[in-house]
């Protein structure tokens, strides 16, 4: 299939971007790498009149830090926070999960924001937002405002930017020296969109006690889906099996809502979602200095 007809802009700036958006927010879509937005539009699932292509603004692709958090600029490519020295110390979490993207080409050309904006649930890199706590700042000619991830995914293919706003940094804490982590997740093939996966991270303290926990998953309802309680019921807590094991059934039975796909039925999901938090959290322990 074709594309419908449409116009097009490949501004240098992120200011004219701006304004092409401000000016054409209900007829335009940004092209970041096109690895969703563009086989959308040929299926015509989305017509757009103006396609404003992001690829030539070098302001928004960068990677840095600061003292406490790193801020990637939203046209930073997939393959770019792969091989990130920062990203790697700073967030290894991060840096587990994103090998599980796709394939090498296209994590070439997909951008953190173009994930991120487009809210796919089963995509890992807005479960990654929710898990790290990272702050999204949206850009419009108006001016600048932070949101929290936990504010910024609002359902399926959903966002909380406005139609003339643009995703331009994301900022990630660091994690915490005593923070475990672990990202996994289970696809018919390498390289497919999984039918579940999870990311979990575990802090301890001096007594191997949990002081924080996070379990985040994918495919598991209309957006990223954060299982509070089965987090809450680890912390103050030495990690046994045996709380592993119900934080596990609490998160895979009462607080996901997968929905099946034409891989999978739902009630396989919440079994791969046990095991998966299980095998998570085990390992999470153990990268946290804990006896697991
Ligand atoms: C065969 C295949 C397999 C894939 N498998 C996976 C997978 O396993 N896991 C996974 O997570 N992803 C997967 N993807 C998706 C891919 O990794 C990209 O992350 C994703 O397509 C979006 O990134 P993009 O830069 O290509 O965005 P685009 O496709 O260019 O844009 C996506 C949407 O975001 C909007 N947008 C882009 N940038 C901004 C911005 N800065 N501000 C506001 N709006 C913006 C666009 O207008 C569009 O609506 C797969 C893609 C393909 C083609």
């Amino acid at each position: 299939m074709k594309p419908a007809p449409f116009k097009y802009h490949a501004p240098h700036l992120l200011e004219e971007a701006l304004s092409l958006m401000n000016q054409h927010a209900d007829e335009a879509k940004l092209l970041a790498g096109g690895q969703s937005l563009v086989p959308a539009m040929n299926f015509r699932v989305v017509q757009p009149s103006l396609l404003i292509d992001l690829n030539h603004v070098q302001e928004m692709a960068y990677i840095s830090e600061d003292k406490n958090a790193l801020h990637i600029g939203a046209m930073a490519r997939e393959r770019q926070l792969e091989f990130n020295a920062s990203i790697e110390t700073r967030t290894p979490l991060l840096h587990e999960a994103v090998p599980f993207i796709a394939h090498p080409q296209i994590r070439n050309r997909g951008t953190i924001g173009g994930s991120i904006v487009n809210a796919d649930p089963a995509a890992e890199l807005p479960v990654l937002m929710l898990a790290l706590d990272a702050r999204l700042k949206a850009q419009s000619i108006s001016g600048e405002r932070w949101i929290n991830a936990k504010d910024f995914f609002a359902g399926m293919f959903t966002t909380a930017l406005e139609p003339n706003e643009i995703l331009v940094e994301i900022e990630l804490p660091f994690m915490s020296a005593h923070t475990g982590w672990s990202f996994m997740e289970v696809a018919p093939r390498a390289g497919d969109y999984a039918l579940m996966g999870v990311a979990a991270l575990v802090t301890l303290d001096e007594n191997g006690k949990c002081t924080h926990a996070k379990l985040v998953y994918l495919n598991a309802g209309d957006g990223p889906v954060d299982a509070k309680d089965a987090a809450k019921s680890l912390e103050g807590e030495t990690l046994s099996d045996a709380l592993m094991e119900s934080a596990a059934a609490m998160a895979s039975e009462k607080e996901i809502n997968p929905f099946g796909n034409v891989h999978t039925s739902p009630e396989f999901q919440r079994h791969l979602a046990k095991v998966l938090t299980k095998k998570a959290l085990k390992q999470a322990i153990q990268r946290a200095g804990g006896a697991q």
